[in-house]
């Protein structure tokens, strides 16, 4: 296990999100267990414990035996909600901060790429619907994490107002959420701690907690559905780039004479790789069905692909080499130790008929040495993905909450 933290006052927040990641990944670990696992020296690590403990996120094994107690995050005690911004729908889960997940409610309407001035009001209907619907109490919350589609400020807690400067006159930009201010209503509504984060880096996120990421250091995810995106953690941290998008792998040129794509740029990968297309080739015309149709005929074709339909199976196989672009694309740029394939937002969908061809494409084609060490493997989630990768956001700022007296706010 390579977990390194350090003794550095600037990583501070990261060590104890480290701390805590280790100890959700081995429940029971002891202080000396995350000394060694950490590589952080003794004294650090029972300062950052004590923390933990004191504020009552972590809990101690009752052994009366032994001094050097496991250590368990507290079960019943402290919830967060996470809500996902999906194209198909709005779904939001309650978490006990433990990791079970308690509560999970969809509204039936996804965001869409323009408008969504109803969104804020939709949002706190639907945390209300979460708590009344759990039993919960509102003063049991820790806080509320969101996975959102598009470019997100995470700094400020905005999602980005887009500059239309770059785009031809009239050209209305998706995702161009300057007018909703989600983050501030929800915060004066709710009084609860808000955080936000890309989708994508949330899946990243998810499964370096949780996921086929425990333990690695270095990996790409690779989501793809209707929409095609990317997370990579770099030694052991989110890499955010200068602006918080990163691995937008599914608006990558793949053919420069292709189609234009909603981005303003032409023939992405999204384009030619998005789900859409796998429709498109079974049917043998351009689909003209809306997101919700075409999820059902996806299902379809998966479906009989699985039952052995040839058709189906030679259309999928022949989808998955396009897949394989975006996966060489992501393995030559990070030379991951992993490329994890997890399905963006659609449900129901079995992404292992695909997973063979994406990795027999990166043995082929990917650059050499980098081919050879890379694993690429299917994620263990489905469609809650971001639900879980909102909730592991929450874990990662849980110090920031402990320090600003959130969690005390909890306890009383
Ligand atoms: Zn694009």
């Amino acid at each position: 296990m390579n977990n390194s933290g350090s003794n550095q006052d600037s990583n501070k927040i990261h060590n104890r999100s480290l701390i805590l990641k280790l100890i959700k990944q081995h429940p029971g670990v002891t202080r000396t267990d995350l000394a060694q696992y950490s590589n952080l020296s003794k004294p650090a690590i029972t300062k950052i414990v004590q923390e933990f403990t004191e504020s009552g996120v972590i809990g101690e094994l009752e052994d009366k035996k032994i001094r050097n107690k496991g250590l368990v995050f507290a079960k019943g005690r402290f919830y967060t909600i996470s809500i996902y911004l999906g194209r198909l729908a709005v779904t939001g889960a309650l978490f006990d901060l433990e990791g079970s997940l308690v509560t999970e409610m969809h509204l039936p309407q996804g965001v869409r790429f323009y408008g969504n001035d109803e969104l804020p009001e939709n949002a706190l209907e639907l945390i209300h619907m979460i708590i009344d619907s759990s039993g919960i109490q509102m003063d049991s919350i820790l806080a509320v994490g969101i996975a959102a589609p598009g470019s997100v400020e995470i700094k400020k807690g905005l999602v980005f107002n887009r500059s239309l400067s770059s785009c031809d006159p009239g050209t209305q930009v998706p995702f161009n959420w300057g007018k909703i201010h989600l983050v501030e209503f929800l915060k004066e509504k709710t009084n609860l701690p808000i955080f936000i984060d890309n989708n994508s880096n949330l899946s990243a996120l998810a499964e370096s907690w949780f996921g086929k990421g425990v333990g690695v250091s270095n990996f790409v995810q690779y989501s793809v559905g209707i929409g095609i995106g990317g997370g990579a953690i770099i030694e052991n941290r989110l890499f955010r780039g200068n602006d918080n998008i990163v691995c937008e792998i599914g608006h990558v040129t793949v053919d420069c004479e292709g189609e234009r794509c909603f981005c303003g740029n032409t023939g992405c990968l999204e384009t030619v790789a998005g789900f859409g297309k796998i429709v498109d080739a079974y049917e043998g015309s351009k689909h003209t069905c809306n997101e919700e149709e075409l999820q059902q005929k996806l299902m379809k074709i998966f479906m009989r692909a699985e039952e052995g339909d040839a058709h189906a199976l030679m259309v999928l196989k022949k989808h998955a080499s396009k897949l394989g672009i975006g996966a060489v694309t992501l393995i030559n740029m990070f030379s991951p130790e992993k490329l994890i394939l997890s399905i963006n937002d659609l449900e129901g969908i079995s992404l292992s008929i695909l997973i063979k061809e994406v990795e027999a494409y990166v043995k082929a084609y990917a650059y050499p040495i980098i081919s050879d060490n890379v694993q690429v493997e299917l994620s263990d989630f489905g469609a809650n993905i971001h639900l879980y990768g909102a909730y592991a956001l929450i874990l990662e700022n849980l110090f920031i909450l402990i320090q600003e007296g959130h969690v005390r706010r909890v306890s009383r």
